[in-house]
């Protein structure tokens, strides 16, 4: 037998042995070994208290040529929101509404078959900026924001391009609320430890789950991305904002948010009882020390929270010695 089909067949027993010990500690089965191994571990810690209460999943769709041509102006022209309440481990609510593009409000065909959204649909919708007031006028309705809370995508993309290049478009400022976000992306790679990101097909099926609806419609795209979401925080993983909008840095207009600053902003909503909607806040409490020696002890702060890796076996012993304890302190459900 081949080298090749040997390292397969231990693959195999060893992710069949993975999916023993989660099925044994009551815990969901699917996924690949090394979504496993991060359940089983996150499984025998302490439940992880989140961060926010509320995550708030966006999935912009925006015209499009086959080949976007460098410095193409995107226009919104699908805006969904998915609201989770990460206490309790589900959606809570949802919005939804197409906007109509003024620069380019023909659709090419290209994107009317990427997105599936069609003429007639985005003729009748409202203007981007009406659509922004009745998101606000939603978010205001929602116990969302008298609670931190934080928007989460599964890129950067949302914010960075879609909704900075509408909000310019229309001279209009970025919403407080999109300012910072969670990168699932980045969170998944580095919650389940994984060599490279995947994209939002590839986590689906990293997790094992189907993609439910149609890929490249809005509101289907964000319903799957908060699957992920709920997943991430189901397997113990404190969701945090990793990234922020930095209007000065072209081309890419985000920047990394460490740990520490993601803490303090967090501290500086809740002191401030919620996120701020109607008013910029100040830099007023963002940052005490120098921007470099602020980076460095961030960096720190992310090398010292990464965990240990442990054994195959090592997780087994841990699984069985657990149960044989009668499973103290555990729940099926995270
Ligand atoms: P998605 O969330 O993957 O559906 O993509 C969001 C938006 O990015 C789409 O509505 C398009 O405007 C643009 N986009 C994504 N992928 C492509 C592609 N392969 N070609 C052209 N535009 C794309
Ligand atoms: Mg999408």
């Amino acid at each position: 037998m081949s080298s090749s089909a040997d390292n397969n067949s231990a693959e195999e027993r060893e992710l069949r042995q993975l999916r023993v010990a989660a099925s044994d500690a009551g815990l969901d089965c699917r996924g690949n070994a090394e979504i496993l191994r991060r359940r089983i571990r996150s499984y025998k810690q302490a439940r992880v208290e989140q961060a926010y209460r509320y995550l708030l999943v966006v999935d912009f769709e925006a015209t499009c040529e086959s080949q976007n041509p460098d410095n193409y102006q995107h226009e919104i022209i699908e805006f969904p929101l998915v609201l989770l309440d990460l206490h309790e481990g589900k959606v809570v609510d949802k919005f939804h509404t197409y906007c109509r593009p003024k620069l380019h409000p023909k659709l090419s065909e290209f994107c009317r078959q990427f997105t599936g959204i069609e003429q007639d649909v985005v003729d009748s919708a409202p203007s981007f900026p009406a659509a922004l007031a009745a998101v606000q006028a939603w978010l205001q309705h929602s116990d969302a924001l008298t609670e931190p809370l934080a928007l989460a995508a599964d890129c950067q993309a949302d914010v960075a391009t879609f909704l900075r290049l509408q909000c310019s478009l229309d001279g209009i400022p970025v919403p407080a609320w999109a300012h910072y976000w969670v990168n699932l992306r980045i969170t998944f790679q580095r919650h389940y430890a994984l060599e490279r990101k995947l994209n939002l097909s590839g986590m689906l099926a990293a997790l094992g789950l189907e993609f439910e609806g149609r890929p490249h419609c809005g509101l289907d795209d964000a319903v799957n991305v908060a699957k992920i979401a709920l997943q991430l925080a189901a397997d113990g993983c404190r969701l945090l904002v990793n990234q922020r909008l930095d209007q000065n840095k072209s081309p890419y207009y985000w920047r990394p948010v460490y740990k520490a600053e993601a803490e303090a902003k967090l501290r500086s909503d809740a002191a401030a009882g919620g996120t701020t909607t109607s008013r910029q806040r100040g830099r007023r409490g963002r940052r005490q020390a120098s921007p470099e020696a602020a980076a460095a002890e961030a960096r720190l702060d992310d090398i010292c929270d990464d965990e240990t890796e442990e054994s195959l076996s090592d997780l087994l012993y841990l699984v069985n010695l657990r149960n044989n304890r009668g499973g103290a302190g555990g729940s099926s459900t995270r």
